[in-house]
């Protein structure tokens, strides 16, 4: 096995999740047959401290036909308003430049950049979601971003003034031809703004779950930065982000743009070098608190179901595949994963019989355990009139607590 940025071999394992289906793997009921299991181990690289997943899952079988849509969650499109006011305070678009969104799904963001007045041109594997993105008036081609697709893009409407990806650029297993294809489409002038899950804050806060077959590598800023450098690229400025539970948004230009780096990234950098994030000890502190957290989570809701009480999953995201399978939860522990995503009704949580129903379809239960923690105060705020009659909410992350 070779590191997916560096190809060295000094990679170490840190965290084994077991054996585990992709976690979007939703079948419909009755489906004979389990879905496949496939390892879920991350690695650290010795050499440029890239953390990764060792085993891939084909793209085709993850991006083409799946069921995540950006625009079921509120807080994600206020997030993406944030983040198109600040592009468009930074960059000044001219009537022929446009901003080019990387897997831009429905267009729930290019949307907010449209509104801003901007050209914009989606590039998304999903059959459905660049459908839906067409609906809601976004031009959308429907392919995987590589050098191949950037090249066609360049040549029928030239270099692009702003390209994004938000949760995207950790899903590549095409990692090299991505980043060359994004440093031949980008303007000389242009930015390139990638929002990713920023790996010391998910060490931090314990969310082994963002740890899944979609995302195959997992970067700080020292390992996304040798990445890009290898692409003529490099990070001018980055900052956190609250959303998806400890995210970081970065700004990347040509590598031969003049320009100091922000005081920002300059102080992440530096709080990077003292985790020592190219050594296994960190990592190792992870791996134990992922175990203790999971034990506690287990003995939790079996005690609970001790005591007759009926728990529903809130929630059937991808992350929340990774939690149960973790646990080894099944039917006897959950009742019922309950969604407002229509696409999962009627479907096993992926590796479970746990079935998937519309939550304003089934009663009530005693207990939610739930799995978007990370849209946690929009979640609590609907469930007022819940919690008033006396339900109780497990919340398993950062640390298992009820409400
Ligand atoms: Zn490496």
């Amino acid at each position: 096995m070779k590191c997916r940025c560096c190809d060295s071999t000094r990679l170490e394992l840190v965290l084994d999740l077991g054996s585990q289906p992709w976690g979007n793997h939703f079948v419909p009921i009755g489906t004979p047959g389990d879905v496949p299991r496939h390892p879920l181990e991350l690695f650290v690289c010795r050499d440029c401290s890239m953390a990764q997943i060792g085993h891939t899952v084909p793209k085709e079988v993850m991006f083409v036909d799946h069921q995540y849509v950006s625009g079921t969650t509120r807080s994600l499109r206020d997030h993406f308003g944030h983040v198109a006011d600040e592009i468009v305070a930074r960059v000044a678009f001219g009537p022929t430049d446009y901003a080019l969104d990387v897997g831009g799904n429905d267009g729930t963001f290019l949307l907010q950049l449209q509104q801003r007045g901007a050209n914009v041109l989606n590039v998304e594997s999903g059959f459905r979601q660049a459908q839906l993105a067409e609906q809601a008036g976004v031009t959308t081609v429907n392919t995987f971003f590589n050098r191949e697709s950037a090249s066609e893009i360049l040549a029928s409407r030239g270099p692009a003034k702003l390209i994004h990806g938000s949760g995207i650029f950790f899903h590549l297993e095409e990692l090299h031809s991505a980043f060359a294809g994004i440093s031949d489409l980008l303007a000389r002038d242009g930015f390139v703004v990638a929002e990713f899950i920023y790996l010391p804050d998910m060490i931090r806060l314990c969310a082994f779950d963002q740890i899944y077959h979609e995302h195959l590598t997992y970067y700080s800023l020292t390992s996304f930065g040798n990445l890009l450098r290898r692409h003529g690229l490099k990070i001018v400025d980055a900052r956190r982000m609250a959303i998806h539970g400890g995210s970081c948004l970065a700004w990347i230009t040509h590598a031969d743009r003049p320009g100091a780096d922000s005081d920002s990234l300059r102080a992440m950098l530096a709080e990077e070098a003292e985790l020592k994030l190219d050594q296994p000890a960190i990592y190792a502190d992870f791996a134990a608190r992922a175990g203790a957290l999971r034990d506690e989570l287990v003995t939790l809701v079996r005690g609970l179901r001790a005591e007759g009480k009926r728990i529903h999953a809130l929630g059937a995201p991808v992350k929340g595949s990774t939690i149960l399978n973790y646990c080894g939860f099944d039917e006897t522990d959950l009742e019922c994963a309950v969604e407002i995503n229509r696409l999962k009704v009627g479907t096993w949580v992926p590796g479970t019989r746990i079935p998937v129903w519309h939550q304003d379809e089934v009663a009530p239960p005693d207990v939610y355990l739930m799995l978007s923690w990370n849209f946690k105060d929009e979640i609590l705020a609907r469930l007022v009139d819940f919690r008033a009659k006396g339900g109780k909410i497990i919340i398993p992350i950062p640390t298992v607590s009820v409400v």
